[in-house]
């Protein structure tokens, strides 16, 4: 698993990697604009290229470009949803461009419109980018299902992926604060294997694709987005060691969008902490399967 960091890309696109390692990071996570605006920010071939060296000499193998959050592919304005596919589709060449190994994209939101609706206009503006763009995987990102936004639950992803033509450049973006937020009780190794089973026979694990390491200021079932600092929140220690270890993730890229102390994002120290939750969690389950398997001997006796 490759655990690192969002951070701001400010000043140029080398200062991501910069600030990556500085961080301690395996792989990084963008917004490839200004979160806050539509206007894209043109890249030149030169500050592509600068991007790609700096990682190139780095120990950070992975970038992760987070679109936007002003999109919303599954808007009933057509004006906000023909922005959104520009900026999607913008996202994505970037993404090429820069060797990113995918496009985050929260599915959008219905708003308080037919969920249903609002999946089909969602997997059409989505079906548009990807025919737009190419290479790039997209990663639709799980919700906390605060209003209408939709991917709040596995089905609810799956349902996105169908009315998105189901393209293999379509993975998934599991949150761990938004899992847990939605009813995912993923606070030990039990539990999140339980949604694994459920993603690997609703939409099936060649489709994960990126992680998001968040821990929850909110409660199970909560549907709050409010992310808390790594082993801070409602997870805690032991529920962000489970979520870590979990042996489907391995290779991923994971990364924290918590607010830091200084609400400036994740530090080196969170970074390290949850490399150590991971090895942490990865002891828990191997403990728990020597357990599993002394009782079953004993039974058998
Ligand atoms: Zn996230
Ligand atoms: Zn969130």
């Amino acid at each position: 698993m490759l655990i690192g960091a969002h951070v701001s890309p400010a000043g140029g696109l080398p200062k991501a990697v910069e600030r990556g390692l500085e961080r301690g990071c395996r792989a990084i996570q963008i917004f490839n604009q200004s979160p806050r605006m539509w206007k894209a920010t043109p890249y030149r071939d030169e500050d592509v290229a600068a991007f790609r060296e700096a990682m190139d000499s780095s120990a950070i193998d992975a970038v992760l470009i987070h679109a936007v959050y002003l999109l919303n592919c599954a808007s009933d304005d057509p004006d906000i949803r023909a922005k959104s596919l520009a900026s999607l589709t913008n996202s994505l060449r970037v993404g090429q461009a820069i060797g990113s190994s995918g496009v985050v994209l929260h599915p959008g939101s219905a708003k308080t419109g037919h969920v249903g609706e609002a999946i089909a206009r969602a997997g059409e503006t989505i079906r548009e980018a990807l025919a737009d763009s190419e290479g790039c995987p997209l990663h639709l990102e799980n919700t906390a299902g605060a209003g209408g936004t939709l991917g709040r639950s596995v089905e609810e992803l799956a349902g996105l992926i169908e009315a998105s033509g189901g393209d293999e450049r379509i993975g998934l973006c599991l949150d761990s604060c938004h899992l847990f937020a939605s009813g995912y009780d993923i606070r030990t190794p039990a539990g999140m294997d339980a949604t694994i089973a459920e993603i690997a026979s609703k939409i099936g694990l060649e489709r994960l694709g990126s992680l998001h390491l968040n821990d929850s200021q909110t409660a199970l079932g909560s549907n709050r987005d409010r992310h808390a600092d790594v082993g801070e929140g409602e997870l805690g220690e032991d529920g962000c060691a489970a979520f870590l270890s979990t042996p489907e993730f391995e290779g991923l890229s994971c990364v924290l969008e918590t607010p830091g102390p200084d609400r400036k994002g994740a530090t080196a120290e969170e970074v390290a902490r949850a490399v150590a939750l991971r090895e942490r969690g990865a002891k828990m389950r191997t403990k728990a399967k020597k357990a599993k398997k002394a009782r079953a001997t004993t039974s058998r006796r």
